[in-house]
């Protein structure tokens, strides 16, 4: 028998052997896939001037397709080209939920709380990764709310309605307090197809709740001091960024202006999540703008994992996201 012989008849035996057991062998995959899947909390550090910073994982948001949600009036073929050009897939997207801490002397301060365990499993993963991080929930003192949409809030309070954070203040902005607990919130010039209603529910059934626990800010204020904000409407109304710094170090968050690369590449392409779909076009680019300008290190919530990065421009209002390299798996060097 020569050797190319003996390796097809290894391969053929091989293929025997796993035949019978084909149904049994794609089963315990799907099991430890479901496990592998429920296992993938975790978090990533990172320090910057006095700060040490974790980006903790909340899971993701699974989207069908990457339209209509995103660029919903453009043509699908011309989605289709630039989503190639970067190599995205444009069905069974998923977009990240980053959810950044801050440590600050005895301070924690968390921001946002990530979508929490109302909806699908694929996202409400932050406390395990915070458990992971050594972290208890107990010991969260701030949680600073970038706006009040449900992936950003809903990790507020568990499914009995209790708070997971005892002991933490909550810092919002009254514009975004006031919409979603408003009489009316007006949806008029919002593309999204979802039930509004059932949004507007859930958000200020929260806040509600958290009311009497909260401080809130103005656009440019200052928060520990280390935290500067600025509105950036358009997403809701009071959704605020933030610029973030230590020494003479800083980094910039850009929240909700981008869920998506390809919003970075065609920033007037829109997003039907923006309360505000025209605002958000204009908002987007204007930050977008500065920050290629600035050469700023970002942060994102929704980009993936773990949402860092550089934006360059490319031509007139239009950028690429250049993701942040490392080099292990838990830890960044700035
Ligand atoms: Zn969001």
């Amino acid at each position: 028998m020569n050797r190319r012989t003996a390796l097809k008849l290894s391969a053929l035996s091989s293929s025997l052997i796993a035949a019978p057991s084909l149904m049994s062998f794609t089963k315990s995959k799907q099991q430890s896939r479901d496990k592998a899947q429920n296992n993938t909390s975790g978090f990533l550090q990172f320090q910057m001037g006095d700060l040490d910073l974790l980006m903790l994982s909340d899971g993701y948001v699974p989207l069908p397709s990457i339209q209509p949600i995103v660029a919903p009036d453009t043509s699908a073929s011309d989605v289709n080209l630039t989503m190639a050009e970067i190599f995205q897939k444009t069905k069974d997207v998923e977009l990240g939920l980053n959810i950044l801490l801050i440590n600050k002397g005895d301070r924690k301060i968390l921001i946002d709380t990530g979508i929490g365990s109302h909806f699908d499993s694929s996202g409400g993963w932050l406390p395990q990764s915070l458990e992971k991080a050594g972290i208890a929930t107990d010991e969260i003192t701030d949680i600073f709310i970038t706006h009040a949409h449900r992936d950003h809030i809903g990790g507020i309070l568990d499914q009995e309605g209790i708070l997971i954070f005892k002991n933490a203040t909550y810092y919002i902005s009254q514009e975004e307090f006031d919409f979603w607990t408003g009489k009316n919130p007006d949806f008029s010039a919002s593309k999204y197809q979802g039930d509004h209603q059932k949004s507007i529910a859930f958000s200020s059934t929260i806040l509600r709740k958290i009311e009497d626990k909260i401080h809130f800010y103005q656009s440019g204020d200052v928060l520990f001091d280390c935290l500067k904000t600025e509105l950036a409407a358009g997403h809701t109304p009071g959704h605020t960024i933030f610029s973030l710094f230590s020494k003479d170090q800083s980094l910039t968050h850009i929240v909700d202006i981008v869920h998506h690369q390809l919003l970075i590449e065609k920033p007037h392409w829109g997003i039907q999540f923006d309360v505000d779909f025209n605002k958000g076009i204009a908002t987007r680019k204007k930050v977008l703008q500065k920050m290629a300008e600035q050469k700023d290190l970002l942060l994102s919530m929704h980009l993936p994992w773990p949402g860092m990065g550089h934006i360059i421009q490319t031509g007139d209002a239009t950028f690429k996201w250049i993701p942040l390299a490392y080099s292990t798996p838990k830890r960044v060097s700035l």
